[in-house]
């Protein structure tokens, strides 16, 4: 079984490009894992794979970012004689009653155009099925792309992910709750490239264990779309959310662990040696979302905070998450670190002066309980 890769990003030139197409390569191999592929290779501006189970494929490709679409495909010498065969030979097991031949040649100094392809091996098919010709939504359409010296045949064009191969970007932080938005956000940069180290807080045992279970879980959704099992620090929250609502006023509760939680990933970052963090917010979505408080959280980080899901209405990233299967984890209805302590009324427009001047005067202990929470985190804890 042949297949044949297309990869979008048609912007990336020189070093960018050699470095992409390897890292494809690679993560389409650790994906396919060993024992399930002869090769994997490069050719001009594709990938091409041989490889055994053609359903364990298309379903291991569906999940490798930097894969625009894939074809399970014949393979032809080039010329017109040879196209007609492979097309037919994938056309006769097929019912269709129009179809058309879509032509494309990288190949330029063959005796034969894309529209010469086009209208001999039409007649050809035409004839052996009695189907006819039809440019506009045919049932049938089969793809022949020559590149230089072979032929790709195909009638199928299975969607990959697209984005860029994972590990192409920069190592980042994602602070995943057990929610709906994050484990989005958190797939979202992995499309782009960045490979994500996970940090969760809870506040066991004033809640159960459940949302961490729950965050183990949506990882395992996320690691499908990783051909290494990513990491996830599970941190105690829970002295530090006793202490900001004992010794803080109630309504910046929200804005005052969020930059505690932001401080702490940001050790974990320096340990990871990550270069930024990934939180799972939209503009205005709840109270603590505005730009105002957005702001009041950034000043707590010195690396850059990334909001995938920043310009996403809920039902937007509802649809992802369900696409994605991470849906029914998140709704599942187990407290979350958040749900505790949380004020009444919320702080919608903080000022971020007013904030550090309240924390502040929480120092050095606020500290202190960081650092505690980061040695007492747990790396990848078993479940
Ligand atoms: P989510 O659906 O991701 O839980 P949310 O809509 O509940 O988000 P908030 O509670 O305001 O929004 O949280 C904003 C972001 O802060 C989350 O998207 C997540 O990135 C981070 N966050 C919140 N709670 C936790 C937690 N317990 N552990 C790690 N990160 C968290
Ligand atoms: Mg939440």
């Amino acid at each position: 079984m042949t297949f044949l890769v297309h990869y979008g990003e048609l912007a990336l030139k020189g070093d960018n490009k050699r470095m992409f197409e390897d890292a494809l390569v690679s993560n389409i191999e650790k994906q396919l894992g060993e024992g399930h592929f002869s090769y994997v290779k490069r050719l001009w501006g594709r990938i091409l794979i041989e490889g055994g189970d053609a359903e364990y494929i298309k379903n291991a490709l569906s999940h490798v970012f930097g894969i625009a679409n894939f074809s399970l495909t014949e393979v032809c010498k080039p010329n017109i004689t040879d196209i007609k065969d492979s097309a037919w030979s994938l056309a006769q097991n097929r019912q269709f009653k129009s179809f058309k031949i879509d032509a494309r040649r990288a190949e330029k100094t063959l005796p034969f155009t894309s529209q010469d392809i086009n209208m001999q091996v039409g007649a050809y098919i035409q004839e052996k099925s009695g189907a006819k010709v039809v440019l506009k939504n045919p049932d049938l359409t089969v793809f022949v792309e020559v590149l230089h010296d072979k032929v790709f045949v195909y009638t199928e064009k299975y969607k990959g992910p697209g984005g860029l191969p994972l590990g192409s970007s920069a190592k980042v932080i994602s602070l995943l709750s057990s929610g709906i938005d994050s484990p989005v956000a958190t797939w979202k940069i992995m499309k782009r490239g960045a490979v994500p180290v996970s940090v969760h807080f809870h506040s066991y045992p004033q809640t159960s264990r459940e949302s961490l279970k729950n965050t183990q879980q949506l990882l395992g959704v996320l690691n499908e779309w990783s051909a290494e099992p990513l990491a996830l620090y599970a941190v105690p929250f829970l002295d530090i959310q006793k202490f900001i609502i004992t010794n803080a006023p109630a309504k910046l509760g929200v804005i005052l662990y969020r930059r505690s939680m932001v401080r702490i990933a940001e050790m974990v970052a320096k340990q990871e040696g990550a270069h930024a963090l990934v939180t799972g917010e939209s503009l205005g979505q709840v109270a603590s979302q505005t730009v105002e408080n957005i702001a009041a959280v950034d000043q707590a980080a010195s690396l850059p905070i990334l909001r995938p899901n920043i310009g996403d209405d809920k039902s937007e990233i509802i649809d992802l998450a369900r696409k994605l299967g991470t849906y029914e984890i998140s709704i599942r209805p187990y407290e979350d670190c958040c749900t505790l302590f949380v004020p009444e009324h919320p702080e919608t427009r903080a000022r971020v002066g007013e904030v550090k001047k309240i924390e502040g005067r929480l120092q050095p202990e606020l500290q202190k309980l960081e650092k505690k929470a980061l040695k007492e985190a747990q790396k990848n804890p078993a479940d």
